[in-house]
């Protein structure tokens, strides 16, 4: 468990992080959700004691991680993957990290299997693709076999393959009872791992809610119909008091249920061509919710440059 209380980071005039209170709990994956330069690996680096916060604390499983013997048997992180790893070779890292943590030597060979890292093992760990830097990041992270798992944007600049990879294993860790804290700037990316999410701008937060709550209350979801016989159908919609938005070819109809509709239309002897329950973005749920939040914006009523039509002017000679 990881518990936030009023945790600020100030950078001079720049509040990072602004009174952030809350817990992240075992056994399932908690996503950190924000626009880039909400504060998110700021907030990670002091829950890792690795940045101090100007007010506020952080405790993992109730202590603070200066005070935690051999931290990386508590928390395992992947921070920043660039920052890390290199003339030495995948294994003399991670045994380096095993030793000066009190893990057992045979710890490195068990997390580079589990990362699918044991064929590069012995190569140096700089001519690493970014995929393969992520993998080490992870094993490093997994050495000490640690209850709490953090992971900072782990899925950037990967391939599907990767980004897929690393989906299941958040999962499976969350599976395992572990508590698992993962951000992101994407909320599609979220949507498909996060069981909980947690969502910050500018430093504060906006929204602490489990991930099925977060879809309910902030998609409309409708379901589309496509029939031959429109006129009645909108009729028999009418009269049945549902809200009916006609869009393209096709029907949406608000808040209504596909088997109520599916068996209003038999009723009345109506074919369907198409009955599908539909959800709007996620991502647009989200981007409502930070909009306020975040950093630049790229203004549409900020006077722009007109660009010159070609040919005219300067550029004939
Ligand atoms: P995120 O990870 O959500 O993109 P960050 O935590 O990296 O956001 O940054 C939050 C804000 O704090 C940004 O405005 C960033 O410019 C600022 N910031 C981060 N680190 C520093 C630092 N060392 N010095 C000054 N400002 C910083
Ligand atoms: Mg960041």
């Amino acid at each position: 468990m990881i518990e936030l209380e009023g945790l600020t980071k100030r950078y001079g005039e720049k509040v990072a992080v602004d009174n952030l209170t809350f817990t992240v709990r075992p056994g399932i994956v908690t996503g950190f959700l924000g626009p880039n330069g909400a504060g998110k690996s700021t907030t990670m680096r002091m829950m890792l004691g690795l940045d101090r916060p100007t007010a506020g604390d952080v405790r993992i499983d109730g202590k603070h991680y200066d005070r935690l013997k051999d931290p990386l048997t508590y928390i395992g992180a992947l921070l920043d993957a660039k920052a890390m790893h290199g003339g030495r070779s995948a294994y003399n890292h991670l045994l380096c990290l095993a030793q000066s943590n009190g893990i057992p030597k045979s710890r490195v060979a068990e997390v580079l299997d589990t990362v699918g890292l044991t064929a590069v093992a012995k190569k140096k760990a700089k001519g690493f693709s970014l995929g393969m830097g992520q993998r080490l990041g992870i094993a490093g992270a997994l050495l000490g076999d640690p209850r709490i798992l953090m992971f900072d944007e782990p899925v950037n600049g990967l391939d599907p393959e990767g980004i897929h990879w690393i989906r299941n294993l958040m999962k499976s860790l969350a599976g395992q009872g572990r508590t698992v804290f993962v951000s992101s700037h994407l909320m599609s990316e979220m949507a498909l791992t996060a069981d909980h999410l947690v969502v910050i701008g500018q430093g504060r937060l906006l929204a602490d809610t489990s991930m099925a709550d977060f879809i309910e209350r902030n998609s409309r979801s409708y379901v589309r119909v496509r029939t031959p016989q429109r006129e009645r159908l909108l009729d028999v919609l009418h009269q049945a008091g549902v809200t009916v938005v006609e869009s393209g070819g096709a029907l949406e109809v608000d808040g209504g249920k596909a088997e109520y509709i599916g068996e209003l239309a038999a009723q009345h002897q109506i074919v369907l061509h198409e009955l599908s329950p539909q959800q709007a973005s996620l991502e647009e749920a989200f981007m409502q919710l930070t909009a306020e939040s975040v950093e630049y914006h790229a203004h549409t009523d900020t006077p722009v440059e007109q660009p010159r039509p070609w040919g005219e002017g300067w550029n004939r000679s």
